[in-house]
């Protein structure tokens, strides 16, 4: 299948569409999961127009990873969260909803069960909040 230019996570590389970035650089962008699975449920994203791992150009493979370990550590600051759980998900048939190449990072806790993939909208204040308290996390 080719690349969509117009799947939602394209659209917010270019601007077309809102996000709740955490953080930036020449290579990757990272902003909140809408529909958290976890509070701080956070996303990575490649600046390379690729559906998958199998359609990623090596560097950017390399840079969505060194991203991921940054945000992750982040991410567990900020939400003192015991766990870290990375997801990234390719094809339909793995789960995969939207077609730009990403990885979710998402605080987990003993006894705490993750909410369903991609089906609750949280409220876009506390996701604001959230961001947030990544962003400080960083530095
Ligand atoms: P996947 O099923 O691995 O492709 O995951 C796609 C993720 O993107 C899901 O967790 C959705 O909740 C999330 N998502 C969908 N649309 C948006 C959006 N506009 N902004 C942020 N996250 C989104």
């Amino acid at each position: 299948m080719a690349y969509d230019q117009n799947n939602i996570f394209a659209k917010i590389l270019r601007k077309e569409a809102p996000c709740f970035p955490v953080y930036e650089d020449d290579m990757t962008l990272a902003f909140m999961d809408v529909m958290p699975q976890a509070e701080g449920h956070t996303l990575v994203i490649p600046k390379f127009p690729a559906e998958n791992l199998f359609d990623l150009d090596p560097e950017y493979a390399g840079a969505m990873a060194k991203t991921t370990k940054k945000i992750a550590a982040a991410v567990k600051e900020a939400f003192a969260a015991p766990g870290i759980l990375i997801a990234q998900l390719n094809g339909a048939a793995a789960g995969q909803t939207v077609f730009h190449i990403h990885t979710h990072i998402i605080p987990r806790s003993q006894g705490i069960d993750l909410k369903l993939h991609a089906r609750e909208l949280a409220d876009f204040e506390e996701l604001k909040r959230h961001a947030e308290r990544i962003r400080k996390a960083l530095g």
